[in-house]
């Protein structure tokens, strides 16, 4: 995936920046992600109010509505935790939340960019994003801290269960950025998306860390998508994660903190089971880069529109800050996942090595 210059969109998204004020009154009788999980446990939908008075009025409202749990999407972050997801709705706008441990995600995509407000049952304070790092949630990060071993246990494939799993490792050089913002902000929207339009029944994220060999590989050289798929062979192999045909597909990707070279956010083996993308890039930079992988072209691509403003879908190769992203693949670019997990994309199509930014 191509990108501009990293002044131009740090001008563009430091303009959309938002900070809200992010004290809540301390009369609140529970926080906001306990009065979420008290809200979904009397069953679904429920309407919750996620803020106290004072957040309430800098965010112009703070009602979620939580119309069902999105089933067959299971995320794992790095320290094991697991993630449920919903579908609601946020200041009225459709929405994907992520409910995981002590946090509470809740990510809108739409007129340009990928909206975050998190909220922790550690304190009272909502963080919000729209783009780089989390706003307002520095305090927060872990750096340093000890994570435990990551989760090693096998896929389990039950009978009539097909399952794609994105397998993504956090390179070393981001122990800053937390798992569940990265989720929230660059995966969250599009798995739910797929969970619902690709014919699998399960849609895994699995996030990895800490992994010497793998996390710590050198960055910056042109090889490093051919080292990286070396490198995970024998993590494959020991895992069992290897591709079952028609019933069980896998994908590999190592998230870097810089262009993995210049003017390129993301690369990937079109059809093929490797892939690497920056988080310096836009926030589709991961849907690109798996879309590859799973078969999809710049060519089923398209700019669209948002709106009254053109936008680019997941897969355009060329992301311009003239147009805004839509966040979504086209039908096009999903019939050809479908086909490519069907084992129906032309001959030669679906597994042809041919590296891809
Ligand atoms: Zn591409």
């Amino acid at each position: 995936m191509k990108t501009c210059p990293t002044s131009r969109r740090f001008c563009r998204h430091a303009c959309l920046l938002l900070l809200m004020p992010a004290t809540c009154a301390a009369a609140v009788s529970s926080n906001p992600v306990r009065r979420f999980d008290e809200a979904v446990a009397r069953g679904l939908p429920q309407r919750v109010t996620l803020a106290a008075n004072r957040l309430a009025r800098g965010v112009s409202g703070s009602t979620l509505d939580v119309s069902h749990a999105i089933e067959g999407l299971e995320v794992t972050f790095s320290d094991g935790t697991q993630a449920i997801h919903y579908a609601a709705s946020w200041h009225g706008r459709p929405a994907v939340v992520t409910r995981s441990g002590e946090h509470l995600d809740i990510t809108v995509t739409g007129d340009g960019a990928v909206e975050v407000t998190g909220f922790s049952a550690a304190s009272y304070t909502a963080h919000h994003f729209r783009h780089g790092t989390p706003v307002g949630s520095v305090s927060t990060a872990r750096t340093g801290d000890a994570i435990p071993a990551p989760v090693t246990t096998p896929p389990v494939l039950p009978d009539g269960v097909s399952t794609v799993g994105f397998y993504m490792f956090v390179h070393d050089a981001l122990a800053d950025r937390l798992d569940h913002h990265i989720h929230a902000g660059y995966v969250a929207w599009w798995v739910a998306d797929i969970r619902r339009q690709l014919a699998v029944s399960r849609v895994q994220a699995i996030y990895r860390r800490r992994l010497p060999g793998l996390t710590n590989l050198a960055t910056g050289s042109d090889d490093l998508l051919n080292r990286w798929t070396t490198a995970t062979q024998v993590l494959e192999m020991r895992e069992g994660l290897s591709h079952v045909p028609g019933r069980a597909w896998f994908k590999f990707m190592l998230l870097l903190r810089d262009q993995v070279a210049p003017g390129v956010s993301g690369r990937a083996w079109f059809g093929g089971d490797h892939a690497l993308a920056s988080l310096a890039g836009p926030y589709t930079v991961i849907a690109h880069e798996f879309g590859h992988t799973l078969g999809g072209t710049h060519e089923a691509a398209e700019v669209s529109w948002s709106g009254y403003w053109p936008c680019e879908t997941n897969l355009y190769w060329h992301a311009s800050v003239l147009r805004s992203n839509c966040y979504r693949f086209t039908t096009a670019n999903l019939r050809r996942m479908r086909d490519y997990l069907a084992g129906e994309l032309e001959p030669g199509g679906e597994r042809r090595f041919e590296m891809v930014d």
